[in-house]
C-alpha cells in the first residue's frame, strides 16, 4: 500500500509530523503481526524553503526527508498551482500509489489533490471542513476546492463535520481531532526559548503573514500603528514572516529602530516555548490561534473573520480586524478578561492515530467496497 504525501509550507510539516510518526508507528504493529505495511511517498513542492521556514521542521520534528523537492516557489497562486500540479502528476505516473494525502488549504494542498483527482486517485484531506465564508482568501478556495474532491474527509471539530454536511458532503467524513493539537502535546516538554528571549519578562506573541493583511497597505498600516502603541506598556515578540518582512521593508518601515522585538522565523520547539509564556497572543494564523488556546493563553486575532469559530464562541478568542482602534479596544477588553480554558474543543491527541488507521483500513477494503462509506463522527 503506498501513498503520496504531498506538502509545501510550514502549517503542513507540522501536520505531516504528527501523521507520519502515526504510520510509523502502525507499521511497527502491523509488521509484527505481518501485515502489510503503508509506504509513505513525501513531496515537497518547495513553496516554503528557506531554513527557518522549512528545514528546521524536517529536522526537529523528525519528518521523513521527502523523495522530491519540486521547487516551486515566488510565483503567483495560479502560476504556482499550475507548475505544481504539472510536477506533481509525473510524480504521480511514477510513483502509482493507492492514494493522496495533503493537508490544510495551501496552493500546495490543491494542487495535489487536482494532480490525484485527474488520474483517479483518491484523495485524504486533513483539516477538512474549515470555512471562513470569505471567497476573497485563496486559503478559502483551496479548501472548499479540495473537500469538494476529496475522499476521506478528516475534520479537526464537529463545526467543520457541520460545514460539510451544509455543502452536502457526507461520505467518508470523520471528526478525528485536530493534528496540531497531537503535536503540542507531543512537544510541549521540548519546548526550547529562541535566542535572547529566555528572561524576557512579560510579552504578547504576535504573528502576521495573511496575505489578506500584508498585500493590503492599508491593513498592515492599520495593524503595526497599535503593535507598536501596545509595545509602550508591553514587550511584543514577532518572530516576522519572509512575505511581512518584504512589506515592511517596500514601505519604509524602520525595523531596526522599531518599539516591537522582531526576530526571525523560529522553529516549532521555539514557537511552542514562545506560546507558553507569552500573556497574550496576537495573529492572524490559523494554527496560532488554535496554539494560543492549546497554551491556555487569550488571542486576539487580526482578521475579520476566522474558520475556529468555537474560540470565539467560548470566550477565548476575539476577532480585532485589522484598524488600529479595534485592535486597541480588544486589546483592552481581553487584558482584563481571564477566561478559564476548560473546554476540549480538539480532541485529545490521538487525530495522527486515528487517521493512519483509517487510511490504512480505507485501502484494505476500497477495492472490494466494504468500507464503511456513511459519515462518521468519532473524536478521539
Ligand atoms: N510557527 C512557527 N514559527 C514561527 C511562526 C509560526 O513554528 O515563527 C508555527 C506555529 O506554531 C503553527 C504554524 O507555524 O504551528 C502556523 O503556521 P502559519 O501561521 O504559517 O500558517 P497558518 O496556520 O495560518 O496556515
Amino acid at each position: 500500500m503506498k501513498i503520496v504525501t504531498v506538502i509545501g509550507a510550514r502549517p503542513q510539516f507540522i501536520k505531516a509530523a504528527v501523521v507520519s510518526r502515526a504510520i510509523s508507528k502502525l507499521n511497527i504493529e502491523r509488521k509484527k503481526e505481518n501485515l502489510k505495511l503503508l509506504d509513505e511517498v513525501i513531496v515537497h513542492t518547495g513553496q516554503h524553503y528557506d531554513k527557518n521556514m522549512s528545514d528546521i521542521f524536517f529536522t526537529e520534528m523528525k519528518i521523513p526527508k521527502p523523495t522530491y523537492n519540486l521547487g516551486v516557489n515566488n510565483l503567483s497562486h495560479g502560476a504556482m498551482t499550475g507548475q505544481m500540479l504539472e510536477k506533481i502528476e509525473l510524480v504521480l505516473i511514477e510513483q502509482k500509489p493507492d492514494l493522496m494525502l495533503v493537508y490544510g488549504d495551501t496552493d500546495s494542498t490543491l494542487a495535489g489533490a487536482l494532480a490525484a483527482v485527474k488520474l483517479n486517485i483518491p484523495i485524504a484531506h486533513v483539516e477538512a471542513g474549515l470555512r471562513s465564508y470569505n471567497m476573497f482568501m485563496p486559503e478559502e478556495v483551496n479548501r472548499i476546492l479540495t473537500d469538494r474532491i476529496a475522499t476521506l474527509l478528516f475534520c479537526p471539530t464537529e463545526q467543520a463535520v457541520k460545514n460539510l454536511m451544509n455543502e452536502d458532503l457526507t461520505k467518508y467524513v470523520l471528526n478525528c481531532g485536530d493534528v496540531m493539537q497531537d503535536a503540542a502535546i507531543f512537544y510541549a516538554n521540548r519546548a526550547t526559548p529562541p535566542p535572547g528571549c529566555f528572561d524576557i519578562g512579560l510579552f504578547t506573541l504576535c504573528t502576521i503573514h495573511r496575505a489578506e493583511n500584508t498585500d493590503n497597505p492599508e491593513r498592515i498600516s492599520g495593524i503595526f500603528r497599535a503593535l507598536e502603541e501596545i509595545a509602550l506598556e508591553r514587550q511584543i515578540v514577532l518572530p516576522l514572516h519572509p512575505r511581512t518582512l518584504s512589506k515592511l521593508i517596500n514601505m519604509d518601515y524602520d525595523i531596526d529602530n522599531s518599539k516591537i522585538h522582531i526576530i526571525k522565523p523560529v522553529g516549532y520547539l521555539e514557537m511552542q516555548w514562545l506560546l507558553l509564556n507569552c500573556n497574550l497572543v496576537m495573529t492572524d494564523s490559523g494554527g496560532v490561534q488554535k496554539e494560543a488556546y492549546f497554551s491556555k493563553k487569550p488571542c486576539l486575532t487580526l482578521r475579520n473573520e476566522t474558520e475556529w469559530t468555537e474560540l470565539v464562541e467560548q470566550g477565548y478568542n476575539k476577532l480585532v480586524g485589522f484598524v488600529t482602534n479595534d485592535i486597541m479596544e480588544g486589546y483592552r477588553a481581553i487584558t482584563k478578561n481571564n477566561p478559564k480554558f476548560d473546554k476540549k474543543l480538539y480532541g485529545s491527541g490521538n487525530a495522527g492515530n486515528l487517521i493512519a488507521k483509517t487510511i490504512v483500513k480505507y485501502l484494505e477494503n476500497a477495492k472490494n467496497k466494504l468500507f464503511n462509506n456513511n459519515s462518521t463522527t468519532q473524536q478521539s
